[in-house]
């Protein structure tokens, strides 16, 4: 059984760390012949917009995932290897565009910040009117991470905001209070078998994800969650890892996106739950019986961001599993992250604050 994935970044590794016990092996895509999962797979060096490289990793391989949800679909379909995706196109399309993908989430009744789109300066004043300041102007498309998206707080900030955005293809989205961001993980395989994990509330800073907790405190919405991450998963026929992140307010859930993969608010399911995201993406990729969800006690995670902390020091903390993915250091560059598992939260309250103070030093302030 192999398993091509277009993207060759730490996703693809923990995919193929997860896969090789299960028999799997992996073919990735990259343009970067050195990303993490070249250190655990074959790598095929190209882009995702290069139909005869996708077709190429297409040959080899038994069936076609993701570790990036910016493939260009018409590059795929192209390249004839269609049918061999898992999730479909239709699923990575959705997940494309901030605006599709916000009626997706509205077409199946799950709620979403109020939001207009905007591809010019008199559609951002009329948007700003409709869902009022302050709001976020985001990219439709290739945001990620915090990338491509401006907070406005007062009118005179919207020009450069639009500017700096491109000027069209935006959407503006009601800046919402939340109490906390939350994020629920689901798989599918090919007959329609689900399984959920507990639902993760996480911490970001300048929109990167900084730190998940999971089971979520007092998880009163969990059941919600779970239930709008299934009518997507069926709507969308998915097969594979759905992530779905949003802002909980006032008891309630707004949508904010989805990841056609496995994300980085599941990474605690490796070391704390039965079977990891990344076990269960492969499971339900090549048509497996899924594994349990179940978690095996409280996870935090934290992620290893822009430079990396001493290692050394990091694995003294009693019970840390480490993952540095063995890439260079950048400002806001994923290096890494780093878990702990423990019976309860007393059980990891003195290594959590270890943790952070070596992974996110001001996290107090943030
Ligand atoms: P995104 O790329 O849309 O996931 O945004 C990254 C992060 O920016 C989110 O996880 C939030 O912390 C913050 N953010 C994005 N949109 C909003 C919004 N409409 N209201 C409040 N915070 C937001």
């Amino acid at each position: 059984m192999r398993v091509g994935v277009l993207g060759g970044g730490q996703l693809g590794r923990m995919l193929a760390l997860a896969g090789y016990p299960l028999g799997a092996r992996f073919t990735f895509l990259d343009r970067s012949a050195g990303g993490p999962a070249a250190q655990v797979g074959d790598m095929i060096v190209g882009g995702f917009d290069e139909p005869a490289r996708i077709a190429e990793v297409a040959e080899q391989v038994d069936v076609l995932t993701f570790d990036v949800e910016n493939v260009p679909a018409a590059a795929v379909r192209e390249a004839g290897a269609e049918h061999l995706c898992r999730p479909g196109l239709a699923a990575l399309e959705a997940a494309q565009d901030r605006l599709a993908e916000k009626q997706c989430f509205e077409s199946l009744a799950i709620p979403v910040p109020p939001y207009r789109t905007v591809d010019s300066r008199e559609e951002l004043d009329a948007a700003i009117e409709a869902v009022g300041l302050p709001a976020v102007l985001k990219r439709r498309r290739l945001g990620y991470d915090g990338r491509g998206q401006r907070f406005i707080h007062r009118p005179e900030e919207a020009g450069t905001a639009l500017e700096e955005l491109g000027g069209d293809d935006l959407v503006l989205e009601a800046f919402v209070p939340f109490d906390r961001e939350v994020s629920m993980i689901g798989v599918r395989t090919p007959g329609g078998t689900t399984a959920f994990y507990p639902l993760s509330q996480n911490r970001h800073d300048q929109g990167i994800l900084r730190f998940s907790r999971a089971p979520a405190h007092g998880a009163a919405t969990a059941g919600v969650a779970r239930d709008y991450v299934e009518r997507l998963l069926r709507r969308l026929d998915y097969v594979g890892v759905l992530a779905v992140e949003f802002f909980e307010a006032g008891g309630e859930l707004l949508a904010n996106e989805m990841a056609p993969r496995v994300h980085n608010s599941g990474h605690w399911t490796i070391e704390g739950a039965v079977a990891s995201q990344f076990e269960n993406h492969v499971r339900a990729v090549l048509d497996l019986p899924l594994g349990l969800t179940d978690p095996t006690g409280v996870s935090a995670m934290a992620n290893l961001i822009g430079t990396m902390p001493d290692t050394r020091e990091l694995l003294r903390i009693p019970g840390l599993h480490l993952h540095d993915y063995g890439k260079s250091e950048r400002p806001g560059r994923k290096l890494g992250h780093a878990t702990l598992v423990a019976r309860d939260e007393e059980a990891f309250a003195a290594p959590l604050e270890r943790l952070l103070e070596l992974a996110w030093p001001n996290h107090r302030n943030a």
